[in-house]
């Protein structure tokens, strides 16, 4: 007997090398579907248990069919002002005010301090968010948080791919009311799965989310490794990705009592070489279908300042209420930010995601379909994506990796991030230019099966 909703999965997403990894598939499958590495990249396979696949776990899938403009109707009632940023109801530059939430959180410590005071104030009873090494020392992997304590263990940013979403299989029979932490994609695939009214996400009443630029395999973490002369993340004791001072340091702890370090902009270097996929394709930066959705604010104004600033962007009523309670309680301490102004503190990454993204659809045997585009992208932004197609492409070679790995890492991160500052320079024009005049149409490509 044919397998219909598995030979979907496979022939239109997995086949397509459509797959973001956000785990909802497996998560949702009975069963019936489980991840399997294979040189970093983590996919689905169909497990030997009988039966079907779910249609659900085929309809959750934000990969192929991931229709914003639907998306923004059923979550908000409403299309996006502004495209670039999605639907919002106000806009923050912030931080927690309790100094050990802000010190253990990626950038200000917001998205644990919202969580917490949610726990606190009893509007939820647990938060799925991501923690480091609950089972083995460096992998992240889903949780439910239900204390403080809890909370903090999942604080900071997890760079390497991991699908959130498996924890789906096991939310139906958790009590509610749940906030949820995810990826875009990963909210685009809870917020697919309300629309459709699945039991697994019934008991999500919050969803807050990291804004997201790029994502790696794990392999950069092994790579890292070997170049301190480390064969396998078996080494590792603890692993945390921005440990420290704003903006932190990679920082991995190994069985032999070594600490190794990285700063936050030198460990990007591996960013060209383990890149993934779905950071290329993805269009949705701020993470727009959140209620609330944060990011670290990059400027001078705040970095300067040091100690950890978020960007925060409110989305919806409830957000809003959230956010001027903790403010009047003092939990948070917020600056009211025009959108302009918080947005330019990304404009790099949004020119990335928002025009980037739709050059490189053009490029794909199969594009997904976001349900709204670029009504034009400049030909000298379109010569840009060629010159970073190329370094891409480059990087991903074996032998760029090889090479990356034997040269010395105190020359390497430096030079890197010389390199990305030259780069950012040189392309700053046709980048942002017309970015925040481009228009944008509603449209589909295709209809689901
Ligand atoms: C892969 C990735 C790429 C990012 N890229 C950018 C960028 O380009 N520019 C930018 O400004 N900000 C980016 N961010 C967001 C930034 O790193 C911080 O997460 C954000 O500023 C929130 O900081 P915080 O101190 O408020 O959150 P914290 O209080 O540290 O809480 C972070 C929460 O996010 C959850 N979380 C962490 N990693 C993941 C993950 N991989 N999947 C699902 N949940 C996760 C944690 O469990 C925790 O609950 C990225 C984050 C990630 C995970």
């Amino acid at each position: 007997m044919s397998d219909q909703w598995w030979d979907h999965l496979r022939r239109d997403v997995l086949d397509c090398n459509l797959c973001t990894q956000c785990g909802s598939c497996v998560g949702i499958s009975d069963g019936t579907l489980a991840f399997r590495e294979d040189h970093g990249i983590v996919l689905p396979i169909r497990t030997e248990k009988s039966g079907q696949v779910p249609e659900a776990a085929f309809r959750a899938c934000p990969a192929l069919a991931c229709p914003y403009p639907d998306l923004n109707r059923f979550v908000f009632g409403k299309l996006p002002g502004n495209w670039l940023s999605g639907v919002t109801e106000g806009s923050f530059v912030g931080h927690a005010t309790d100094k050990s939430i802000r010190r253990a959180g990626a950038s200000g410590g917001v998205i644990s301090a919202i969580l917490i005071h949610l726990l606190e104030t009893k509007q939820i009873v647990g938060a799925v968010c991501l923690q480091v090494g609950a089972s083995v020392p460096y992998r992240a992997e889903p949780v439910i948080a239900r204390t403080k304590e809890e909370v903090m263990r999942c604080a900071q940013s997890v760079y390497s791919v991991t699908p959130v979403n498996t924890i789906l299989g096991t939310l139906e029979k958790e009590e509610g009311p749940l906030a949820y932490v995810g990826l875009p994609d990963q909210v685009a695939s809870i917020r697919k799965l309300q629309r459709i009214k699945h039991p697994a996400v019934r008991n999500i009443t919050f969803v807050l989310g990291p804004y997201m630029g790029t994502q790696m395999t794990f392999d950069a973490i092994r790579s890292f490794l070997r170049s301190h002369g480390v064969s396998s993340e078996k080494e590792i004791t603890r692993l945390r990705y921005r440990a420290g001072e704003w903006p932190g340091h990679l920082e991995i702890t190994l069985k032999d009592g070594r600490v190794l370090t990285a700063e936050k902009f030198h460990y990007n270097y591996l960013i060209p070489f383990f890149i993934t996929r779905s950071s290329l394709q993805l269009v949705d930066f701020t993470n727009e279908l959140t209620d609330i959705s944060v990011g670290d604010a990059w400027s001078p104004k705040y970095e300067s300042k040091r100690g950890g600033y978020s960007v925060i962007l409110a989305r919806s009523a409830r957000a809003m209420e959230i956010l001027e309670d903790m403010r009047s309680r003092d939990l948070l301490a917020l600056t009211d930010t025009p959108l302009d102004e918080a947005l330019a503190m990304h404009s790099h990454m949004l020119d990335f995601k928002k025009r980037g993204s739709f050059i490189r659809m053009r490029w794909m045997p199969v594009a997904p379909d976001y349900g709204y585009r670029p009504t034009s992208i400049p030909s000298a932004r379109i010569f840009i994506e060629w010159c970073l197609r190329m370094f891409f492409a480059i990087g991903a070679l074996r032998i760029s990796r090889w090479a990356i790995e034997h040269l010395p890492l105190k020359l390497v991160g430096p030079v890197f991030n010389l390199l990305r500052k030259g780069w950012k320079e040189l392309s700053k024009t046709s980048k942002r230019k017309g970015l925040r005049e481009t228009e944008f149409e509603v449209c589909s490509l295709r209809q689901s099966p």
